[in-house]
């Protein structure tokens, strides 16, 4: 048996350090993945490198071959194997050069996982008011539900797994010359679950859940805004090996209002006056999400004055109080005067009218 030293096949010196042993393999794998590779002995190559660095990547291991060489890992019964590597997670190498979804052979460990169903995200619209205030919309769903034809359970006919007798778990034991040493596996016969059926359900074909469409009344709360999400926890696709159902995100669009404009937790109007109603001060009867009220506009006003309405604004969603509503003053200037209109305007100009500092400022620098 001519067995290459683990150095040798990573290609670097005995007291190389964790990571330019990484290094060296993740260059080996790209090089010699068979998924991947052209060459023709890159399956043998490939094993080589991912043993090599199985050993070398792990600081007992390491220490044991530094001593005794290959016999360290080799089995008593007839010595060939070398270290056996194959429960060794290479996934963290195999995915940032692969990408994640990539299959990386030794399947056996992850396709028994459990693992959590995916999130689904809804878009889902909202008027104006139906955000400020809240409300309840029905959403249609497929729901992943425990199957009722087996409880849940995915088969009929339960026993304790022959295997595992019922813990879920295998103990592999192996030989070397530090003696016999146990890994334990999840049970390859019953995936860790620790009992078997008789028959697989035919309704939910083994896994328990089964996909039903139907239409839940979600309550949205006051205050959210476009961007805002809802979590409907569990409501999304279904868990495998008994992994949890992942969640539904409704993500919501608040429309456009006519009128308001929304900024936060506050609102904004733009309320049209004449050029009168500024100079002379009116009362003007102002909407808000809460109902009209009287809004006393002083003489003198200018355009972009802004008024606050305390407390009429949008309640937070969170915190529950509500923002505030500002009333902006939009004084149009008109652009077509009747004969009679345009002589009442000259006679006004005809009085002293600019005499503050600003236009003074203006005059001395004439
Ligand atoms: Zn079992
Ligand atoms: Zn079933």
């Amino acid at each position: 048996m001519n067995k290459r030293d683990y150095y040798e096949v990573l290609g670097v010196s005995k007291n190389a350090s964790e990571a330019e042993i990484k290094s060296a393999f993740r260059k080996l794998a790209k090089k010699y993945h068979p998924d991947v590779s052209k060459e023709p002995d890159a399956e043998e190559k490939f094993k080589e490198a991912q043993e090599a660095y199985a050993v070398l990547s792990d600081s007992t291991k390491r220490s044991q071959y530094d001593q005794f060489g290959h016999a360290a890992f080799q089995n008593g019964a007839g010595g060939a194997g070398g270290f056996d590597f194959s429960d060794f997670d290479f996934s963290d190498i195999f995915s940032d050069l692969f990408g994640s979804s990539f299959n990386f052979g030794s399947s056996r460990r992850s396709s028994n996982r459990a693992r959590r169903g995916n999130d689904t995200l809804m878009h889902i619209n909202l008027t104006f008011e139906e955000a400020a205030f809240g409300c309840k919309k029905d959403i249609k769903l497929d729901i992943y539900e425990e199957c009722p034809e087996c409880n849940g359970k995915g088969g009929h006919g339960q026993s304790t797994c022959p295997t595992c007798h019922g813990s879920g778990i295998e103990t592999v034991e192996q030989r070397t010359m530090f003696g016999m040493f146990q890994s334990r596996t999840t049970c390859h016969t019953c995936s860790g679950s620790g009992y078997t059926f008789d028959s697989k359900c035919s309704k939910c074909r083994g896994t328990g859940k089964v996909k039903v469409n139907k239409t839940i009344e979600v309550k949205v709360p006051a205050g959210v805004d476009t961007g805002n999400r809802l979590r409907l926890a569990g409501k999304g696709e279904a868990g495998t090996n008994g992994g949890p159902n992942g969640d539904v995100y409704l993500e919501f669009t608040v429309k456009e209002h006519k009128l308001f404009e929304r900024e936060e937790d506050d609102i904004y109007l733009l309320l049209p006056i004449t050029i009168t109603e500024a100079v002379l001060g009116c009362k003007k009867d102002v909407p808000t999400l809460y109902g009209n009220v009287k809004l006393t506009i002083p003489a003198g006003s200018s355009p972009n004055d802004k008024h606050r309405l305390k407390g009429k604004g949008i309640e937070n969603v969170s915190t529950h109080r509500k923002g505030d509503m500002y009333v902006v003053l939009d004084v149009h200037i008109p652009k077509k005067l009747s004969k009679e209109q345009k002589k009442l305007f000259e006679s006004l100009a005809k009085t002293k009218l600019d005499d503050d500092n600003e236009f003074k400022k203006i005059k001395e620098y004439l």
